[in-house]
């Protein structure tokens, strides 16, 4: 059996990283989303195993003891983010590669554990401007947790030059279409 493969897509909160994996997922039916654990509440519309499994931080922590993460975070102060061996292991045994959106530090750990395995994409804003706009748009977030979340973005920039392929999304088509053609190369190798 081919051995399964992982796309990982890591980018600063708001630069479009959300919406250029849901266009990736679309165009290639060969590759499925990895559902991350957190142990943040729910935005509006989000559903339990579909777009995170949802924890408390205890059940989270009990996890980690457990060692059921192939990689967890402390992405934001007691906010936990993480990906499951269970998860990327149905994945693969369906036959699939995996698609996973990751924060930086956790794509550059993931790509590490992996190696040739995994393609490691860095999704990177116009500007922190145009990542500030993106975020109040957004409209989920308070003032304070944009101002956390820009202060990460700055530090999150200087590690691009760590990942395989740096995406501009500037243009979100053209972002997409670049994003595509690195995934189709890399998936057929
Ligand atoms: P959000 O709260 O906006 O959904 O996600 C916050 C950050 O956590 C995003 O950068 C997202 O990519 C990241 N994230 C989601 N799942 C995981 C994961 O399994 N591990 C790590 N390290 N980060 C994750």
């Amino acid at each position: 059996m081919r051995e399964g493969k992982l796309v990982i897509l890591s980018a600063p909160s708001g630069a479009g990283k959300t919406t250029i994996v849901k266009h990736l997922l679309k165009n290639m039916p060969s590759l499925l989303f990895s559902v991350s654990a957190t142990s943040r509440e729910p935005r509006k519309g989000e559903q339990e195993g579909v777009d995170y499994y949802f924890l408390s931080v205890d059940a989270f922590t009990a996890k980690i003891r457990a060692n059921e993460f192939v990689e967890y975070e402390n992405v934001y102060p007691g906010l936990f983010y993480g990906t499951l061996h269970s998860e990327v292991n149905r994945i693969w045994e369906l036959g699939k590669d995996v698609a996973i959106d990751m924060d930086v530090m956790g794509g550059m750990h993931l790509k590490e554990i992996f190696g040739a395995r995994a393609l490691s994409i860095f999704i990177h804003p116009p500007s922190i401007e145009v990542l500030e706009e993106r975020l109040r748009k957004r409209g989920t977030e308070t003032e304070e947790k944009i101002a956390m979340r820009l202060a990460k973005a700055n530090k999150e920039i200087e590690s691009a030059v760590h990942f395989d392929v740096v995406i501009l999304n500037d243009v979100l088509e053209v972002a997409i279409e670049q994003v595509v053609s690195k995934v189709n190369e890399f998936l057929s190798k």
